[in-house]
């Protein structure tokens, strides 16, 4: 439940959600890694300080063990007396053994090897030509000479200065292991952050990416669907290569963009055609006879305008209905388009009405256009009724109105009504 609360809705959502939950768990991942490494560092100094300090203590003993066995040959040596020869003995076991433990370490550095072996062997220097010597002469009663004691306690000083030196490089030793586990560290934190830093980088690009991708897309659609709210359909939907909730959201606006193209220029064509006849209607006509007007203003271009009407027509749906008049209009509609082709501009005018626009005609033309469709009217009856019609034409004059041109040839039609119908008359 709180999951489902916590996961966005719809594929980009959870592409985003899956991104963050995968560096989290990166960054995780990485904490772990370097708190382990940490740890494996510490851990490796912890037993190297143990080393270290077994080591120190060695060196102690070994340095305390000569001084045992200083003592007691010393002491032997003034009283004579058997028992300084305990701590003499002791001593030396104790030399030995130690001397053999630090030998077998097997993890002395080079360094730290050779000043072990020089205290070893100048402790064994001591024991072996001043130490047991003396203890031996004496045992024969012999005496020691001040010579001696002073080359024993020159051989005991140099046993004691080698153990110095031991101590100071095992001191250096340390320190070198502290200094490196210190860069150890900061090596593992310098590693972990640049995977860090690099992943984050990686995921703000891979965002940055996604995100930019996205909002381009909504900016292309916003400005295509201002097109569409200005009635231009042309403009294509941008394109979205994911597969995503806003492809699905393109797909629908495509979808109504080219439902909406199709119901405007079907409107469009509604609000341009007659109904009953297919034709243009009077709106269309005075469209276009506006910008026939200008052009032949401003070009200096002839113009004509034929007005016809159908002859005597009340009678004839008083005869035979007005489903049979309708019939009629669509023929002689029909007949007129067919017969004038791309020449005229055929348009329902009203009523039985009708009219053409001859932007490029002179009167002379129009007149004999005119006559060629009032001829047409009676080569193509529609059996078994034979309808006629009156045509008045007027040509275009220098300040002509649309108003002007037509009343010419409105005016034209009625003389052709007066003069007996079915006929062509041109204005005065
Ligand atoms: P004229 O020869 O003088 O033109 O006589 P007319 O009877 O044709 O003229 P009038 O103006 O008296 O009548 C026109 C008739 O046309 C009246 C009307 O009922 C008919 N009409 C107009 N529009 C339509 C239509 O769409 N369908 C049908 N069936 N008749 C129509
Ligand atoms: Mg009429
Ligand atoms: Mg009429």
């Amino acid at each position: 439940m709180i999951l489902q609360l916590l996961i966005p809705a719809g594929r980009f959502g959870r592409q985003i959600y899956n991104t963050v939950l995968i560096s989290a768990g990166v960054f995780i991942l990485f904490v772990c890694a370097s708190f382990i490494m940490v740890n494996h560092a510490f851990e490796k100094s912890q037993s190297a300080a143990v080393r270290f300090d077994t080591l120190e203590g060695q060196l102690n003993l070994l340095h305390q063990s000569l001084v045992d066995q200083e003592t007691g040959q010393r002491g032997y040596d003034l009283t004579g007396k058997e028992l300084f020869l305990e701590p003499y003995e002791s001593g030396t076991r104790l030399y030995m053994e130690t001397a053999e433990k630090i030998r077998a370490n097997p993890d002395l550095h080079e360094r730290m090897r050779q000043a072990a072996d020089l205290a070893i062997e100048k402790g064994l220097v001591w024991h072996d030509h001043y130490g047991s010597v003396q203890v031996v002469s004496k045992k024969r009663g012999a005496t020691v000479t001040e010579v001696d004691l002073l080359d024993g306690k020159s051989s005991f000083d140099a046993f004691r200065f080698a153990v110095k030196d031991a101590l100071r490089v095992l001191r250096l030793e340390k320190e070198e292991s502290t200094r490196s586990l210190y860069y150890d560290v900061i090596q593992i934190f310098a590693v972990v952050s640049s995977i860090m830093l690099a992943s984050i980088a990686a995921y703000v690009i891979y965002l940055s990416g996604n995100i930019r991708k996205v909002s381009s897309t909504m900016h292309s659609l916003s400005e295509a669907v201002q097109s569409y709210a200005e009635k231009k359909f042309d403009v294509p939907v941008p394109n979205h290569s994911n597969n995503d909730e806003l492809r699905q959201l393109i797909n629908g606006i495509d979808a109504m963009r080219m439902e909406l193209n199709e119901k405007f220029i079907h409107i469009e064509t509604m609000a341009d055609t007659d109904g009953l006849t297919g034709i243009p209607n009077r709106r269309y006509l005075d469209e276009k006879l506006q910008q026939a007007l200008a052009k032949a203003q401003e070009e200096g271009q002839q113009m004509a305008f034929i007005l016809c009407d159908v002859d005597k027509f009340k009678m004839f749906n008083d005869t035979y209905g007005h489903l049979e008049g309708d019939r009629v209009l669509k023929h002689v509609a029909r007949l007129l388009a067919s017969h004038m082709g791309p020449v005229g501009l055929v348009a329902r005018y009203g009523g039985e009405e009708f009219s053409v626009l001859l932007p490029s005609e002179g009167l002379q033309s129009a007149v004999q256009y005119a006559e060629h469709l009032k001829n047409a009217l009676h080569h193509f009856p529609l059996p078994p009724y034979q309808v006629t019609m009156s045509f008045g034409v007027s040509e275009y004059r220098d300040g002509d109105t649309a108003s002007s041109l037509i009343e010419r040839a409105d005016k034209a039609m009625y003389q052709a009504k007066s003069s007996g119908r079915d006929c062509v008359r041109t204005e005065e």
